[in-house]
C-alpha cells in the first residue's frame, strides 16, 4: 500500500467515522518518491500497488498521473494500480481521463455501494444513487477499468434486510463487479448515525437479521464473482467464495453460523425471560 492521500475528499456518510478527524489532502510527491526508493531500498518489488489512504481516485488526474509516472519510474514493471474511489470521484472524470489512467496503469476501483435501495442510500448520505452508480460503473468499464464493490448488510435497518438483499443483488447483477467485500454495518458511538439511533429514526438490524440477508444475497447473485468475502464484526463468521462455483459450499458455512446464532439469541431470551 503505497500512501498518496489523507482522508475521504467526501467525509459525509452517516455511518462512517474513518476519517471524520482528517480532512482530505493529497500528499506532496516528493514524498510519495521517497516511500517508492525507500521500498526499492528494502529489495521490494510489487507487482501491485495499492494507492491509499481514504479515497486517491479523488485527486485530479494530473497529480495522479505524477505518481503514475514515479511508480513506472522506480517498479516499471508495476501495471497493476488500484485504489479506493466514490462514484462522484468517477463522475468528475472525462471519459479520456479514465482512458489514460487505465493505460498507465489503473486496472481496479474499490467502490463503496453499500446496497442497491435506493432510500437507504439517501438516508445514509451516500454520495450516490443506485442508478448514478450503474451509469459511472459503466463509463468506468468502458475505459478498461474493472470494479470491485463495498457492501454492508444491514444498512436499511431492522426488518429490511430481505428487502435490501434483493435490491442489492439486483444492482450487482447489472454491474458484475469483480470482488464483493461485504460487511455488516458497524455502528460507531461518535457517528451521525448513533443519534439517529438514539432518537428512534433508524432501528439497527441483529446480526441475525444481517446473516439472513446475506444469505439471501448470496441466492441471488448471478453474476460471475472472483472473491466474495462475507464478515460481521461481532460474530465469528467469514464466508469466503468465488461464485457460482462455491455458493452451495458458502450457503451451507452460513446455515450453520445461522443456527448457532438463533440458538444463541434463544437461550439469552431465556435467561432473562
Ligand atoms: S465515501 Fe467511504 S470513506 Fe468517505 S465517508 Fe463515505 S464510507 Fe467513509
Amino acid at each position: 500500500m503505497l500512501p498518496v492521500a489523507v482522508g475521504c475528499s467526501y467525509n459525509a456518510c452517516k455511518f462512517c467515522m474513518l476519517f471524520k478527524h482528517l480532512k482530505f489532502r493529497e500528499l506532496p510527491l516528493e514524498k510519495v518518491e521517497g516511500e517508492l526508493l525507500r521500498v526499492r531500498g528494502l529489495g521490494g518489488y510489487p507487482k501491485r500497488i495499492f494507492l491509499g489512504d481514504g479515497n486517491p481516485f479523488g485527486m485530479s488526474t494530473e497529480h495522479m498521473m505524477g505518481i503514475l509516472e514515479l511508480i513506472h519510474k522506480y517498479f516499471p514493471e508495476c501495471n497493476d494500480i488500484n485504489m479506493d474511489a466514490t462514484v462522484t470521484n468517477i463522475g468528475e472524470k472525462s471519459d479520456d481521463e479514465l482512458r489514460l489512467l487505465y493505460e498507465n496503469g489503473v486496472r481496479e476501483l474499490y467502490l463503496g455501494i453499500e446496497c442497491g435501495t435506493e432510500d437507504v442510500l439517501e438516508f445514509m448520505k451516500k454520495d450516490h444513487t443506485a442508478q448514478e452508480a450503474a451509469r459511472q460503473i459503466s463509463r468506468l468499464k468502458r475505459a478498461g477499468l474493472i470494479y470491485s464493490a463495498h457492501i454492508m448488510c444491514g444498512t436499511a435497518g431492522a426488518g429490511r434486510g430481505i428487502e435490501n438483499a434483493e435490491n442489492t443483488a439486483r444492482f450487482l447483477n447489472e454491474t458484475g463487479p469483480r470482488r464483493i467485500i461485504n460487511t455488516s454495518l458497524f455502528i460507531h458511538r461518535r457517528a451521525p448515525l448513533y443519534k439517529d439511533i438514539e432518537k428512534g429514526i433508524f432501528k439497527p438490524a441483529t446480526e441475525l437479521e444481517n446473516m439472513l440477508e446475506e444469505r439471501r444475497l448470496l441466492e441471488l447473485l448471478t453474476c460471475p464473482v472472483d472473491c466474495y468475502d462475507g464478515f460481521h464484526d461481532h460474530l465469528e463468521v467469514r464466508t469466503r467464495g468465488r461464485l457460482p462455483e462455491d455458493r452451495e459450499k458458502m450457503l451451507m458455512h452460513l446455515d450453520e453460523a445461522i443456527d448457532r446464532e438463533r440458538e444463541r439469541a434463544e437461550s439469552w431470551v431465556a435467561i432473562t425471560a
